[in-house]
């Protein structure tokens, strides 16, 4: 996509701090860190979220996340990492190219990655899961 910022980085036509890269996959440091070290997995090939990721990709996405992750948290000797993904605006979607966050996190560190908790209606969630089985097994059977 030619206005898309994350196409040209992936494509090395804006410059970024790069910390690994492949035939697939280029993942530099964000721009805007919410740890030391947050760093970004972009797909070079332009798929707005997870839902338009071709499989392939996203099999191979995890694979990249979990081999660079490893060695961010030697580098950075971390406590622990949180990969994190966001689809749509109402997810905190900014950048419509999609993207994996690689997080550091330091015991304390006060990144606010939470949420509030809630209570579940199992009742009407059983429908649910049947609605989304129902859905999985149709959208296989094309
Ligand atoms: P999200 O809110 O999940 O769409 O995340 C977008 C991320 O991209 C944010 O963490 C931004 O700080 C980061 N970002 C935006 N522009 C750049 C850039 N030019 N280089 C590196 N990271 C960027
Ligand atoms: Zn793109």
């Amino acid at each position: 996509m030619s206005d898309c910022i994350f196409c040209k980085i992936a494509a090395g036509e804006i410059p970024s701090v790069t910390l690994y890269e492949d035939e697939d996959f280029r993942v530099i440091f964000d721009i805007a860190p919410a740890s030391k070290g947050h760093a970004v997995l972009l797909p070079k090939a332009h798929a707005a979220n997870l839902f338009e990721l071709p499989e392939e990709t996203a099999a191979k996405a995890i694979l990249v996340a979990k081999k660079v992750g490893a060695a961010m948290m030697e580098v950075f000797g971390c406590d622990g990492l949180n990969v994190l993904q966001n689809n749509g605006e109402a997810a905190g979607q900014t950048v419509f190219h999609y993207h994996m966050h690689l997080i550091p996190r330091y015991a304390g560190d006060g990144v606010g990655i939470s949420w509030k908790t809630g209570s579940a209606d199992m009742d009407a969630l059983k429908v649910k899961a049947a609605e989304v089985g129902e859905l999985i097994k149709k959208a296989e059977r094309k």
